[in-house]
């Protein structure tokens, strides 16, 4: 079942300020307005999405075992997240 995400393009309600998400079946009509206060909302992703939220904060990359690095400075890098050393440097050029 795929999750589509709506939004309001200003304005709207508690519930569709930010964005919600809604099942649906694959044939459904699109959402046009927010089920709680009638705003025009506009849907932001389709497809099959599992879970939700970036899968690139820095806290799913370190549940995921990957180690993400800020740059600091010509060739350093300080870890943001994950489990790898707190900083790299590659010393060379
Ligand atoms: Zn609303």
């Amino acid at each position: 079942m795929p999750i589509y995400e709506y939004t309001t393009s200003g304005g709207g309600c508690e519930y569709c300020e930010v964005s919600f998400e809604l099942f649906q079946g694959i044939n459904d009509e699109a959402l046009e307005t927010c089920p709680c206060c009638d705003e025009p909302v506009r849907k932001l992703i389709s497809g099959f999405m599992v879970g939700k939220g970036d899968p690139l904060r820095p806290s799913n990359l370190d549940s995921k075992g990957f180690t993400q690095y800020k740059r600091m400075g010509k060739g350093y890098y300080e870890k943001t997240a994950g489990p790898g050393p707190n900083a790299i440097a590659d010393g060379g050029s």
